[in-house]
C-alpha cells in the first residue's frame, strides 16, 4: 500500500553503503535519488565514472524501498478494521492480532525462502560432483508429414467482433487464461513494489549484482523485535557496525536478536537465446523465439521438455523460489534451471511478482509489448536506467522497423499461398482480414517497384533516398488500401498468431518439396516485420517518416517514429519515478528537450556530480592553433587540407614525446582518419610516432577490435628506459566501436585527444526530418526563443555532436587514483554554446591556449607532477 501521507524524509546516511564514510558527492547522489523516488519525479543524474554510480543508485534507491515497506506495513495497521464505537482495549488487540498475522506471513514467506536457499546449496554440493546426465531429446515428429488443421487459426481470437462489455470479456479471458495455463502465467500472485534496473547490454547488466552483494542491509531475523532499517539509519556508526555481517541487538526490553546480511528478492531478466537450456531449440538455426513457441504449442510429445507439464506447477514454483532465494546473474539462472529440469526462462518470467529488484536490459522495458509479455506493470514502481545516454538512440531504433522489397514479396507470396490453400475452411472474419493484409501488401510492393522504376528512368536525377509522411505513403497505396483500418489488421495478426502459421506452413510447404531439411530452419518470420510496421504506421500520425533508398537493385524501406518520447511517455506516466543515470549525460538538455517537454516542472530533476578525483588529476585544454600558428577548425573541407592535416600531425608527434604511457585520439569520421593516415605515411610522420609510440588504429571490422586492444594495452604499459619507444598511440573515431562502453583506464590513455566537432552529415535526409521536426514541435509548443538565436534543430544538432564528444572523452579516468590530460583541438570548442555543453565537472576547469606554446606548457607541467608516480 502506498500510504504517502507520510512523507519519508531523506535520510541523513545510508549505512548499507558498504563504505564508510561514502565521498560526500555520492552522499549527494544518493540524497538525491531518494527524495526523487519519494517526491515521484522523473530526475537525470550525471555521476562520472569511477564514483560509484552503480551502487550509490542500488544503496538508495534500495533504502527507499526498505523505508516504502515500512510505510506500508504502518499503513496496513493503521486501517480501521473494527467501528469507531469499539472500545479502546479492543481496538488495542485487533490491531495485536493483525500484526501478528502479517509477521506470520512473513514468517511463511521466509522459511519458503530458506528452504530454497537449502536446496539451491544441496545442488551446489551435488554438481560439484556430479556427471551431468545426457539431456533426453525430444524427437521430432514425422519429418515430412503435415498436419494442415495445424495451420489454422484460431478462432477465439473473433470475440472482436463480438457484443459482449469490456468487463464480461475480461472475465472470459480469466476464465480461458486458467483454463490454458501459460507456463510463465503469474495467476494472481501478490505483487510487491520493487526497482526495476535496466541497463542496454547484457555485460552491463552483469556489473549491477555484484555490486549488490556490497552493500550491508541487515536481514532481521525471526524472533524479536528489532530496530527497523530507518531507525538504524539514525543510530551512531558504532551501534550501526556495517562492517559486521552478524550483530546482536537489544531492544527496549531487553531482548536479543540476530541480525543478517540481508538477501534482496532478485531477478535478471535475459531473452531465451540467453536462457534457453534445451540443448535440441538451441542447436537448430535459425530464431530461438520461434522454436521455443513451437515446442510451448507442441503436443505431447513435441513439447519441451524443460515445461512442467500442463496443470502441475509444482516445478516451476520451486524454481521460482530458488530464483527468489538470492540473486542469481543469467548464467545462475541457468544453471538452476538445470538443476530443477525446468525452463529458467518462463521461470524467471514466473518470480517477478514477488521480486523486489529487476534487472532487465533496455529493449524488455522500454516496448510496451515486450512489458505486456512479461506481465511486467510499472504503475507505482521505481525505473531505474543506467547509462542512459543510450536512451535517445535506443528509443529511436526500438521504433523503427526496416525491411526490403524481397522481404515484401516474401511475404506477400507467403500469404497468397496459404490464402488460396485455406480460403475454403477459413471463417468469414479471418478471410476478410487476410484478403486486406494481401491488399495492403499488393499495394505496397506496387509502390516500391514504381519507385525504384522512376529512379532508374531518371538516373542520377533523382536523389537515392525520399522521405514520405504517413498520409502521403497511404496515398500512394491507393483507394483500396485508403479506407482499410491498418490497427485492425495489426491487431488481428497479433490476436491471431496467424503470421507465425502463415510462416510456418511457407516454410514447411517448402521444406517438403525438398529432400533434405533447409539450412534456414526457423528464422525470423518476415510477416512479424510486416505486422511491425502496420503497427508504426497506424499509431505514428505525424510523427512517423518512410525513407526509401535503392540498395542495389533492391529498395529499402524504412520506417521511423521522429519523437523519441513517444515510447517512453508510457513509462514515464505509468511509473512512480524514473531516474536516468549515466557517467556523462551532458548535455542534459538534449535529454530534457527530447524526452521530457511534456513533464510539469516539478516532476523533472536534473543532478550533475562532481568526479572523486582532486581537480589536480585532470586537465582539460582547448587548442585554437598549431605549432606555425595555422588556425585550427576541422570543418568537412579543412579534414582533406594536406596542410591542416600535416600541422595536426606536428601536433601528435610533439604530443608523443611528452605524454607517458598511451595517447587516445578521435577523429570525426573513418574518412578523416583516413586521409589523415595516408598523408601522413607519405610524409613520413607515421614513422616519426612509431619511433616513440607504437601506432594501431581501430579497425574498421568489429572483429578486429579485441585484438587491436590488447595489443594496445600492453604497449602503452610497455616503458624500456633504454628503447625510445614508450606507450602507445591509437587513433579512433568518435562514435565508432571505441568511443563508447571502454576503459582506457590508467596508462591505456594519460592523453585523450578529439579533433574537431563530430558533427553529423546534414545531408541525411532522415536527419534532416528529424531536424525539422524538432522547430515544428517547438514552435507548436509555443516556446520563444531569442531573435536572431540558434533554432531547437540547431540545438539538437550540436547536443548530438557534443553528447558523442563527452562519450569519446569519458574513456579516461576512471578511477579515484586515475590521471590524464583531455586536449579538443579546433577553435569551435571555446564557443560558450559549445563549451557550455561539457560535462559539468569539466566544464569550470578549461584552459584556453591559443598558442601551442602553451599547450605544451601545460603538458609538460601537467606531466612533471605526476613523473614520480610512474614506475619505469
Ligand atoms: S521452454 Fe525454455 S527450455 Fe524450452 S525451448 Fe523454450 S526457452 Fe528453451
Amino acid at each position: 500500500m502506498d500510504n504517502d501521507d507520510l512523507v519519508l524524509p531523506t535520510p541523513v546516511n545510508f549505512p548499507a553503503f558498504p563504505y564508510d564514510p561514502p565521498y560526500w558527492i555520492q552522499m549527494d547522489l544518493m540524497s538525491h535519488v531518494y527524495t526523487s523516488i519519494e517526491k515521484r519525479q522523473v530526475t537525470i543524474v550525471e555521476s562520472p565514472t569511477g564514483t560509484g554510480k552503480t551502487l550509490s543508485l542500488l544503496c538508495s534507491s534500495l533504502s527507499w524501498l526498505v523505508d516504502e515497506k515500512d510505510r506500508a506495513r504502518k499503513g496496513q495497521l493503521s486501517q480501521p478494521s473494527l467501528s469507531s464505537t469499539a472500545p479502546s482495549w479492543v481496538a488495542a488487540q485487533a490491531l495485536d492480532i493483525r500484526k501478528r498475522e502479517l509477521e506470520a506471513e512473513d514468517k511463511e514467506y521466509e522459511e519458503r525462502l530458506a528452504k530454497a536457499r537449502k536446496t539451491e546449496a544441496h545442488f551446489r554440493i551435488l554438481a560439484r560432483a556430479r556427471v551431468t546426465k545426457k539431456q533426453r531429446v525430444t524427437v521430432d515428429p514425422v519429418q515430412g508429414h503435415v498436419d494442415e488443421d495445424a495451420y489454422l487459426p484460431d478462432d477465439d481470437c473473433e470475440n472482436n467482433q463480438d457484443n459482449f462489455s469490456p468487463a464480461v470479456r475480461a472475465l472470459m479471458a480469466k476464465v480461458d487464461k486458467n483454463n490454458k495455463r501459460d507456463p510463465a502465467s503469474q495467476g494472481d500472485e501478490p505483487s510487491c513494489t520493487k526497482i526495476y534496473y535496466a541497463s542496454r547490454t547484457h555485460s552491463q547488466l552483469s556489473q549491477v549484482l555484484p555490486e549488490l552483494t556490497k552493500l550491508k542491509f541487515k536481514h532481521l531475523a525471526l524472533g524479536g523485535a528489532v530496530p527497523d532499517e530507518s531507525t538504524m539509519r539514525n543510530m551512531s556508526r558504532v551501534d550501526r557496525d556495517p562492517c559486521q555481517k552478524k550483530r546482536t541487538f537489544g531492544d527496549v526490553d531487553g531482548d536479543k536478536c540476530e541480525v543478517d546480511q540481508r538477501q534482496w528478492r532478485t531477478v535478471s531478466l535475459g531473452s531465451r537465446k540467453q536462457l534457453c537450456i534445451n540443448e535440441d531449440a538451441r542447436s537448430r538455426p535459425g530464431d530461438i523465439d520461434e522454436k521455443c513457441r513451437e515446442l510451448l504449442e507442441g503436443k505431447k510429445n513435441t513439447r519441451c521438455q524443460y515445461l512442467p507439464p500442463v496443470g502441475d506447477e509444482s516445478r516451476m514454483l520451486d524454481l521460482r523460489d530458488q530464483i527468489l532465494a538470492s540473486p542469481k546473474d543469467i548464467e545462475d539462472l541457468a544453471t538452476s534451471g538445470k538443476n530443477i529440469q525446468t525452463c529458467p526462462y518462463y521461470g524467471s518470467r514466473r518470480a517477478i511478482p514477488q521480486a523486489e529488484l529487476i534487472t532487465l536490459p533496455y529493449n524488455l522495458l522500454l516496448q510496451k509489448t515486450a512489458r505486456d509479455t512479461l506481465g511486467i506493470d510499472l504503475t507505482n514502481q521505481v525505473v531505474i536506467i543506467d547509462e542512459a545516454h543510450n536512451l535517445i538512440p535506443t528509443l529511436l531504433s526500438l521504433s523503427s522497423v526496416r525491411l526490403t522489397s524481397s522481404t515484401l514479396s516474401t511475404s506477400l507470396k507467403q500469404v497468397s499461398v496459404y490464402y488460396q490453400k485455406f480460403r475454403n475452411r477459413l471463417s468469414a472474419m479471418h478471410a476478410l482480414h487476410l484478403k486486406r493484409l494481401l491488399n495492403f501488401l499488393d499495394a505496397f510492393q506496387r509502390v516500391a517497384m514504381d519507385w525504384m522504376a522512376q529512379k532508374l528512368s531518371a538516373k542520377s536525377k533523382r536523389q537515392d533516398t525520399e522521405v514520405m509522411t504517413v498520409p502521403d505513403f497511404i496515398h500512394k497505396l491507393g483507394r483500396k488500401v485508403e479506407g482499410i483500418n491498418l490497427l485492425e489488421i495489426e491487431s488481428y495478426l497479433k490476436r491471431s498468431k496467424i503470421a507465425r502459421k502463415i510462416s510456418r506452413y511457407a516454410v514447411d510447404v517448402s521444406e517438403g518439396e525438398k529432400p533434405e531439411r533447409q539450412s534456414s530452419g526457423v528464422a525470423t518470420p518476415p510477416l512479424h516485420t510486416i505486422e511491425a510496421l502496420m503497427l508504426g504506421l497506424a499509431g505514428a500520425s505525424e510523427d512517423g517518416r518512410l525513407i526509401f533508398s535503392a540498395v542495389g537493385d533492391a529498395v529499402e524501406i524504412k520506417y521511423q517514429l521522429l519523437n523519441p518520447s513517444a515510447l517512453f511517455r508510457d513509462v514515464v506516466e505509468s511509473a512512480r519515478s524514473v531516474v536516468l543515470a549515466g557517467g556523462t549525460m551532458s548535455p542534459i538538455s538534449a535529454v530534457v528537450s527530447e524526452l521530457f517537454t511534456y513533464l510539469p516542472p516539478n516532476r523533472l530533476t536534473t543532478f550533475s556530480c562532481g568526479h572523486i578525483i582532486p581537480a589536480s588529476s585532470v586537465q582539460t585544454l582547448l587548442l585554437t592553433k598549431g605549432p606555425s600558428g595555422l588556425d585550427l577548425e576541422f570543418k568537412f573541407a579543412q579534414q582533406s587540407n594536406p596542410q591542416v592535416v600535416s600541422e595536426l600531425g606536428q601536433i601528435i608527434l610533439n604530443f608523443c614525446n611528452v605524454v607517458p604511457g598511451g595517447i587516445v585520439i578521435f577523429f570525426p569520421s573513418y574518412a578523416s582518419l583516413n586521409f589523415a593516415r595516408e598523408a601522413w605515411s607519405q610524409s613520413g610522420l607515421l614513422d616519426k610516432f612509431n619511433v616513440k609510440k607504437k601506432v594501431f588504429l581501430e579497425p574498421q571490422e568489429s572483429s578486429g577490435v579485441e585484438m587491436i586492444l590488447r595489443e594496445y594495452a600492453t604497449a602503452a604499459k610497455t616503458h624500456m628506459p633504454l628503447d625510445k619507444k614508450t606507450g602507445a598511440v591509437l587513433f579512433a573515431v568518435v562514435g565508432a566501436k571505441l568511443s563508447e562502453g571502454l576503459n582506457f583506464s590508467d596508462d591505456l590513455a594519460r592523453a585523450v585527444v578529439v579533433i574537431g566537432l563530430p558533427f553529423a552529415n546534414k545531408n541525411s535526409p532522415e536527419l534532416q526530418e528529424r531536424m525539422r521536426y524538432a522547430n515544428q514541435t517547438e514552435v507548436r509548443s509555443g516556446i520563444r526563443r531569442p531573435v536572431g538565436g540558434k533554432d531547437a534543430a540547431t540545438e539538437m544538432y550540436e547536443n548530438m555532436c557534443m553528447s558523442a564528444v563527452n562519450q569519446s572523452i569519458g574513456r579516461a579516468i576512471r578511477h579515484r587514483g586515475d590521471w590524464a590530460s583531455l586536449v579538443l583541438i579546433d577553435r569551435r570548442f571555446t564557443l560558450p554554446a559549445i563549451r557550455g555543453k561539457l560535462p559539468q565537472w569539466l566544464r569550470d576547469d578549461v584552459a584556453v591556449c591559443e598558442t601551442f606554446g602553451q599547450v605544451m606548457k601545460h603538458l609538460g607541467n601537467f606531466y612533471r607532477e605526476k613523473r614520480q608516480r610512474i614506475v619505469y
